[in-house]
């Protein structure tokens, strides 16, 4: 056993170091935490961490364009049409089903019953209706500036905002402090001193957040546009083949890097996380409900749908994305993720090239299983909190809230936190009341954020199976059919 563990450690080094890495990233991060650290030392302690983020970030932009260009552009308009409608099929169905198990859970474990823990209602301010959500969602399928969208601008008019009392402020979120004079408030930091009682929060990382979504529609549009035009439009998609290479070269260098950043980045955040010792027992059993469901989903239910669509062994194929879901751990973002996930699924996983260029950056944006799991979950332990008892029909509209929620929701840290209000509005629970959940979202978002990764991933292995008639080649690096390939 020791030597199969050992030989299986040579020949997987990168995932044993990034696993080592999140090992020891927790050992440093607890010893800190005993010492006063100040605010200046922090930040130059999670600096290589930062660097890590700031990596994978350059990198979806460029990814997603000229996958999604490159692999659509070479593709017949029936085989592209029926692998589309399949992948979205196969999305709304497992997060439909993720769902349906968070509900079971919390039905049957019921963490939010007792007296220990109080609702939190701060009353009246801002919040985000299904309605706005919705018109939201639509908005950004149509960015009215391409180049704004990968840059947007976090807008108060725009993006909805929860109401947080400061004692639960974290870093890494945008905060705006209510400011009469100026109706757009202001960005706050940490050190706001004397603190105000209440803060407002966008959804975290939204001053800078990109909107992904605008742009793999447009990417996805243009590429079935380029491989309609033949000839004409072959330089373009030479020049997206290129980009494509390119990236995924750059990720191959910048992988060795990940297991040094992911030290700190982990360190990082464990040094500013709540004392565990203050959560309390009903918060532990919320958090036991959702880590019990994100594994019967993630290693049981989408492992066995693995199996029955492709007659394949589930557990050798995720073997081959244990990096990915080392570094969607590390840091909670599945869009980060994708440079590496798209890595594992060819390298590893020996997945169709035009597939998973098409499944896996649509996936990155629409298909999130662990976070719906999370948001009903976290809607019925909230309506158990405030003893409001919900109907079946509050049930079924919470199971599709929550669906449409977590497509909403970026694929960045904690962005499921912000979309769950419009699951609690719909049955009529205080939005407010999501700073009941807020001390331990971190710890659970880096889970759900793994299990929508391996969503994405397991997806694309079903996708090509079922799709196999129409690629019986798999994709080599030779420039595709309209270039004479
Ligand atoms: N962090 C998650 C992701 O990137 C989204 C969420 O559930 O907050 O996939």
């Amino acid at each position: 056993c020791w030597r199969n563990m050992r030989g299986f450690c040579q020949r997987n080094g990168l995932l044993t170091l990034s696993v080592i890495a999140v090992v020891t990233g927790c050992t440093l991060g607890f010893m800190l935490r005993g010492t006063e650290l100040s605010t200046q030392a922090k930040i130059y302690f999670s600096f290589p961490g930062e660097l890590l983020m700031r990596m994978l970030k350059m990198l979806i932009l460029p990814l997603i364009t000229s996958s999604l260009m490159s692999g659509l552009s070479s593709m017949e308009s029936k085989a592209c049409c029926r692998m589309g409608v399949l992948t979205v099929t196969y999305y709304l169905w497992t997060t439909f089903i993720a769902v349906v198990v968070g509900i079971v859970l919390v039905l049957i474990i019921k963490p939010g019953t007792g007296t220990e823990m109080e609702s939190n209602r701060l009353g009246g301010g801002p919040v985000m209706t299904s309605a706005d959500a919705l018109l939201d969602l639509i908005r950004n399928m149509v960015p009215s500036n391409l180049i704004e969208a990968t840059f947007q601008q976090y807008k108060t008019d725009l993006i909805p905002i929860l109401r947080v009392p400061t004692k639960t402020i974290q870093p890494n979120f945008v905060y705006v402090v209510p400011d009469d004079n100026d109706p757009k408030g202001r960005t706050v930091y940490l050190e706001l001193t004397p603190p105000p009682d209440v803060i407002y929060k966008t959804s975290p990382g939204s001053s800078q957040q990109m909107n992904v979504l605008g742009i793999v529609i447009f990417s996805a549009t243009m590429g079935l546009l380029l491989g309609r035009m033949g000839e004409r439009g072959a330089p373009l998609v030479n020049v997206c083949q290129c980009i494509n290479e390119c990236v995924m070269k750059i990720i191959n260098a910048a992988v060795w890097y990940f297991p040094f950043g992911i030290i700190f980045l982990v360190a990082g955040k464990i040094l500013d996380m709540q004392d565990p010792s203050t959560l309390g027992k009903k918060l532990g059993w919320y958090g036991i409900t959702v880590l019990t469901g994100l594994f019967v989903h993630g290693l049981v239910l989408l492992p066995l749908f693995y199996f029955l669509l492709t007659r394949k062994n589930p557990f050798s194929y995720i073997r081959g994305l244990l990096q990915a879901m080392v570094i969607a751990l590390a840091t909670s973002s599945s869009s980060a993720t994708l440079p590496i996930t798209m890595k594992c699924l060819l390298e590893n996983c020996h997945v169709d090239r035009q597939i998973a260029r098409f499944v896996l950056p649509v996936g990155a944006t629409i298909n999130m299983d662990g976070t719906a799991l999370y948001e009903a979950v976290a809607a019925i332990f909230i309506a158990q909190v405030n003893d409001y008892e919900l109907d079946l029909g509050q049930l079924v509209t919470i199971s599709i809230t929550a669906t449409a929620a977590s497509i909403g929701a970026a694929g960045i840290p904690q962005a499921g936190l912000v979309t769950m209000v419009i699951v609690l509005t719909s049955v009529g629970l205080p939005p407010d009341d999501i700073t009941l959940i807020v001390a331990i979202d971190w710890i659970l978002d880096r889970f759900r954020t793994m299990i929508n990764v391996l969503g994405d991933a397991l997806a694309a292995g079903i996708i090509a199976h079922l799709c196999r008639k129409d690629f019986p080649l798999s994709e080599t690096d030779i420039p595709s059919r309209i270039v004479g390939g």
